[in-house]
C-alpha cells in the first residue's frame, strides 16, 4: 500500500478554470499539504491565471507547485474555426521547467491570437491548440490524454479505434516518455468504459499510466455551489451539471481507495519529480487572452449570478436543484452531508448559496500582488482591470 506522498494531483481546476472551478490557490496548497501530498499541478481550462496565487501558496506550505492548462484541442484549429465545428477534445499540457513554462505561456497566448473563437454554447471566447501550435511549442513539455474529453479516450469509447491510434502515434512521437495515459474513478460508467479502453491500448505499447482526479472544488460539500456556478454561467439557468458530486480534491487515502493499481499512483510523483523549480518568463500574456478574461470574469457578472439567488422564490430555487441534482434526492443529500442538510432545512438557504457564489474570485487586480515574481502575468492584471471597467460601464 503506498504512503500518503505517493500521490500528487496532476489534474486540478482552480478559480483560474473561471466558471467552472471554486478552489482558490490559498486553501488547495493547505489542504495538500495536511493530507501529506508533496506537490499539486494546476490545470486551469484554457486560463493560467492562478500561477501567482499558487507561487505564494507554494512558498508558505512548502508544497511543490506544477504549471499546466488543460487546454481545449482540435486537430487543425483554423479549420475548425472556419466550419463553425463546436466540437473540442481536452489535452493536459504541463511544464517540466522554466523553459517549458515559457513555452506553455506561448502555446496559451497564440491559441488566443491565432486561434480565438467565441463558443456560443459557452458564451465566452477561447483559445484553441491544434497539432501544429502543440508540436511548435513540445520542448520541455509533459502530456497526459486528459479525461474522458481526451481525444485519444473519447474516439476509444465511441469506437474509433484507428483515430485513437492515430493521436496516440502522433503523441508519442512528439513526447515520448513525457506522454502519459491518464484514468480517473468520478463513478461515471461512460468514462469507466473510456479508461478501460484506454488502459489496454497503453498495454500493448507499454505505455505510463496515471490516477488523476479531475477536481473542481476543494471538498466534498462544495459540490452544490460548483453545480450553481456552472448553472448560471451563462446569465440564466440552465441543466448543465456534473454526473455527482465526487469531483472533489481527494486525499490520497481516498484516491488509494479507488483501487488503481499501485504504479499509476507512483507515476504522478513521477511526472512531479521530472519537474524542476520555475523562473517566470519575461512573455506578456497575450490581449486577446486578456479580453477572453474580461469577458468571463467581470465582478458584475458574479454579483448578477449572486443576486439571481436571492431574488429567486424557493419554488423556483427548489425546480433548479431537482435539475441540478436529478441523481440524488434532497433527502439523501440532506442525510449524506450535514452542511447542505442545513441550507436545504432552512428557508433562506438559498442566500448563503449566493454569498459563496459572492466569494468566487472576480477580482483580476489581486494577481498584481505578485507582479515582481511573476511579470508574466501583471499586464494581465492590469489591462484586466481597465476591460473590466469598461464592461462595467457599457452593462
Ligand atoms: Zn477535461
Ligand atoms: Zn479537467
Amino acid at each position: 500500500m503506498p504512503g500518503k506522498a505517493d500521490f500528487v494531483h496532476i489534474h486540478t481546476h482552480t478559480e483560474g478554470s473561471f466558471s467552472d472551478g471554486i478552489i482558490k490557490p490559498d486553501p488547495l496548497f493547505k489542504k495538500v499539504s495536511n493530507t501529506g501530498q508533496k506537490a499539486v499541478c494546476l490545470t486551469d481550462h484554457d486560463s493560467l491565471y492562478s500561477i501567482p496565487a499558487a507561487i505564494k501558496a507554494a512558498a508558505v506550505t512548502g508544497v511543490k507547485a506544477i504549471f499546466g492548462s488543460e487546454f481545449y484541442f482540435v486537430e487543425d484549429a483554423a479549420e475548425s474555426i472556419a466550419r463553425g465545428d463546436n466540437t473540442r477534445y481536452h489535452l493536459i499540457v504541463i511544464a517540466k521547467n522554466s523553459d517549458g513554462l515559457k513555452n506553455l505561456v506561448r502555446m496559451h497566448n497564440d491559441s488566443h491570437e491565432f486561434n480565438y473563437y467565441f463558443s456560443k454554447r459557452a458564451n465566452l471566447g477561447r483559445g484553441l491548440l491544434d497539432i501544429k501550435l502543440l508540436d511548435k511549442y513540445k520542448d520541455n513539455i509533459i502530456i497526459t490524454s486528459a479525461c474522458y474529453y481526451g481525444i485519444i479516450p473519447y474516439m476509444l469509447y465511441i469506437g474509433k479505434d484507428n483515430t485513437a491510434g492515430k493521436y496516440f502515434d502522433i503523441y508519442q512521437q512528439m513526447f515520448g516518455d513525457d506522454f502519459y495515459l491518464e484514468v480517473a474513478r468520478h463513478n461515471v460508467p461512460e468514462e469507466d468504459r473510456a479508461f478501460s479502453l484506454l488502459v489496454e491500448l497503453g498495454k500493448k505499447y507499454n505505455k505510463k499510466v496515471i490516477a488523476a482526479q479531475d477536481a473542481h472544488y476543494l471538498d466534498k460539500e462544495d459540490a452544490l455551489v460548483h453545480e450553481l456556478l456552472i448553472s448560471t454561467r451563462f446569465g440564466s439557468f440552465s441543466g448543465f451539471r456534473f454526473p455527482n458530486s465526487g469531483f472533489y480534491l481527494k486525499t490520497s487515502e481516498e484516491m488509494f481507495s479507488l483501487g488503481f493499481p499501485d504504479e499509476y499512483y507512483l507515476n504522478t510523483c513521477e511526472i512531479s519529480e521530472k519537474v524542476s523549480s520555475y523562473e517566470m518568463p519575461s512573455d506578456r500574456i497575450s490581449g486577446k487572452v486578456i479580453q477572453g478574461r474580461a469577458e468571463r470574469l467581470s465582478e458584475a457578472d458574479v454579483l448578477k449570478r449572486a443576486d439571481m439567488f436571492k431574488k429567486m422564490s424557493p419554488h423556483i430555487l427548489s425546480r433548479v436543484l431537482h435539475l441540478l441534482k436529478s441523481g440524488l434526492s434532497l433527502d439523501r443529500i440532506r442525510g449524506e452531508d450535514k452542511k447542505i442538510g442545513k441550507y436545504f432545512s432552512e428557508h433562506e438557504y438559498y442566500a448563503e448559496f449566493a454569498e459563496k457564489l459572492k466569494d468566487i474570485p472576480i477580482d483580476m487586480g489581486k494577481a498584481s500582488d505578485d507582479s515582481e515574481s511573476v511579470s508574466v502575468l501583471e499586464p494581465f492584471s492590469r489591462y484586466g482591470r481597465d476591460l473590466v471597467s469598461q464592461w462595467e460601464k457599457r452593462s
